[in-house]
């Protein structure tokens, strides 16, 4: 789409290179990667040396503080590519955001640099394994010994957590007191008494490792907390706000390469002596489908400017553009596979991919059925 009249000059120039650099370097790799599951590092590498991993980051800490809108026009590019790389480049902002939302400046000079030129990649752990949606019933824990935090316990789900430089580690520093006993830790591999345990093999987002981590009386010093203790429930939802419309967007990138694809399939492919795409039924969902596109990525757009106009709260936008685009990637990449007929069922054609890969969209960051209990609770205020 090119006639997002509100976009910035900026703005269209950030898209313009993530697009040349997804397409060009990034798009080309990804069947291998969803194949093998090797770990995207040169593309990683290359958004670095760009400037795009840094376009969350404030300038005075080596980033270009775009913003929210910006970071999400990259993010579409990189998920139209590679789904995979995309999360690893979407988990840069989700482990780095407590960072700049409350680390001190010591914590800020220390990581926000080397994340934003991509030398160091972030992640972000709040998930265990018997806690996903009531986060606040983790289990994990930190016990205060003079200046160290002395964890214990496992975290399940960590995007990137294998490959991290530095992870935001959500622990309870008092079980009673719920979510207003959450801490956040930062934690870097090499620290004794930490390691990361089993690989999850996935349905989709291969390359893009998902890992636990796990926790035996390591000492982790009170100076890497961020803020208060009891403050890391409210830094980890204040993120997720922040973060949710990037997935968003990646959401929107995969479902524009399904519907790209569906239409040059639609040209091409000839039934009954003409093309497909000559098919009222077929014209149809194309339609649909792009429509569903077009109105995801505006609501992206929207809950991501927000954000950058400083709007003190983003929770019900965020929560609309995550839902809304995720459940029309589904949708949208579920019809894609319909239109390739038999072929989009097989691996000669990256539909099915980009099915599997639309499907965790729905899932993390907040199930689809949590993003729905949050508008609800905007809707309807306490009952
Ligand atoms: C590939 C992948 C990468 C991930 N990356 C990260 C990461 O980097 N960091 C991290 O911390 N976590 C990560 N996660 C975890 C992810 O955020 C959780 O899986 C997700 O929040 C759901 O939690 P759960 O799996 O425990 O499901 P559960 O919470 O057990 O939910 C099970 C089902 O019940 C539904 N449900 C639960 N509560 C309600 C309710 N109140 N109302 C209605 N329905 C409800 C859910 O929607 C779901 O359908 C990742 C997960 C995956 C699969």
């Amino acid at each position: 789409m090119n006639n997002l009249f509100y976009l910035s000059e900026d703005q269209r120039a950030i898209r313009s290179l993530a697009r040349d650099i997804a397409r060009e370097r990034i798009a080309p790799l990804a069947a291998r990667v969803d194949e093998t599951g090797e770990y995207p590092d040169e593309q990683l590498k290359l958004l670095g040396q760009q400037g795009l991993m840094g376009l969350h980051i404030p300038e005075e800490y080596g980033g270009t503080g775009a913003g929210s809108l910006a970071f999400c026009l990259a993010a579409e590019e990189v998920a139209w590519a590679c789904a995979a790389t995309s999360t690893i480049f979407l988990v840069q902002n989700l482990g780095g955001y407590p960072i700049i939302l409350a680390g001190n400046a010591e914590q800020k000079r220390r990581y926000l640099p080397r994340l934003a030129t991509g030398e160091m990649t972030a992640a972000f752990s709040l998930s265990e394994p018997g806690s996903g949606s009531d986060a606040a019933a983790m289990l994990c824990s930190a016990v205060r010994k003079g200046d160290r935090y002395v964890v214990n316990g496992s975290k399940m789900w960590v995007t990137n957590g294998s490959h991290a430089g530095v992870i935001t580690v959500f622990v309870t520093t008092d079980k009673a007191k719920r979510a207003r006993g959450v801490t956040a830790l930062l934690v870097e591999p090499g620290t004794k008494g930490f390691s990361v345990g089993k690989h999850e093999k996935k349905l989709g987002i291969h390359g893009s490792p998902t890992v636990a981590l796990h926790f035996a009386d390591c000492e982790i010093p009170v100076d890497n907390r961020l803020g208060e203790e009891g403050e890391g429930f409210r830094i980890a939802m204040q993120t997720l706000e922040r973060s949710r419309p990037t997935i968003g967007a990646q959401a929107v990138g995969i479902a524009q390469a399904a519907l790209d694809a569906s239409i040059g399939y639609a040209r091409e492919r000839r039934a009954f002596e003409q093309p497909i795409g000559a098919f009222q039924g077929i014209q149809f969902m194309l339609a649909d489908m792009a429509t569903a596109v077009h109105a995801s990525r505006l609501v992206v757009h929207h809950a991501a400017g927000l954000i950058d106009q400083g709007a003190t709260s983003t929770a019900l936008e965020a929560s609309m553009a995550k839902c809304l685009a995720s459940d029309s990637a589904m949708k949208v990449t579920t019809d894609a596979v319909q239109i390739f007929g038999g072929y989009g069922y097989t691996r000669e054609f990256p539909v099915e991919r980009f099915m599997r890969d639309a499907k965790i969209t729905q899932i993390y960051e907040g199930t689809n059925q949590i993003q729905r209990v949050v508008i609800a609770q905007h809707l309807l205020g306490k009952l």
